[in-house]
């Protein structure tokens, strides 16, 4: 399926000379959505995984159903304050400023096997503050899966300690 011709650019969003990738038009087209699920399924389906953790929040819209097609349990992490129980933060640089992502403490067990998902990987520093978070609390990071890979913004080298999988890809 060409999955590029689904996804919609729309330029200067949120901000000047940024060209943001829709992936609306991917979830509201119900062919396109159960594909990107089912190839994201197919890549984790072999690697043994006891959890899929998704990122606030379009890493929700990817964990979430390929976790109930795998039979695997889901953990959020989320932005500060969200979550309601006791809470591991980890705290990560922005160009300006700092950011922080957190997750319940007692959802990951040591030794859990995680695959992380998200829709996009930019710089990776999204998904490098849950995969620490993870290690954090004893679980072993296996996977990090997204659709829509940003190439030219080089993730793959901020995430090189780990296995990462895309669909789409942007040079
Ligand atoms: P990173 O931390 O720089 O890799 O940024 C990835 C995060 O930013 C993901 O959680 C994405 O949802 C979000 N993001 C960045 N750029 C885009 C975009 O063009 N479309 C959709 N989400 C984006």
């Amino acid at each position: 399926m060409d999955l590029k011709s689904l996804i919609r650019e729309i330029q200067d969003f949120p901000k000047e000379g940024i060209s943001f990738k829709d992936i609306t038009t991917v979830l509201n087209n119900k062919d396109a959505f159960k594909y990107v699920i089912d190839q994201l399924s197919e890549q984790l389906k072999d690697l043994n995984v006891d959890v899929i953790v998704g990122p606030e929040a379009r890493g929700f819209l990817m964990g979430a159903p390929v976790a109930y097609k795998l039979n695997k349990a889901f953990v959020p992490v989320r932005k500060p304050g969200k979550l309601p129980a006791e809470t591991a933060r980890y705290e990560y640089k922005l160009e300006y400023g700092t950011d922080a992502l957190e997750i319940h403490k007692d959802a990951i067990k040591p030794g859990d096997r995680v695959a992380i998902l998200d829709d996009l990987l930019a710089t990776g520093g999204t998904v490098l503050a849950a995969a620490k978070l993870i290690e954090e609390l004893g679980g072993q990071v296996i996977s990090l899966n997204f659709l829509i890979e940003l190439s030219f913004l080089k993730g793959r080298e901020t995430l090189k300690d780990y296995h990462v999988e895309t669909l789409v890809q942007y040079d």
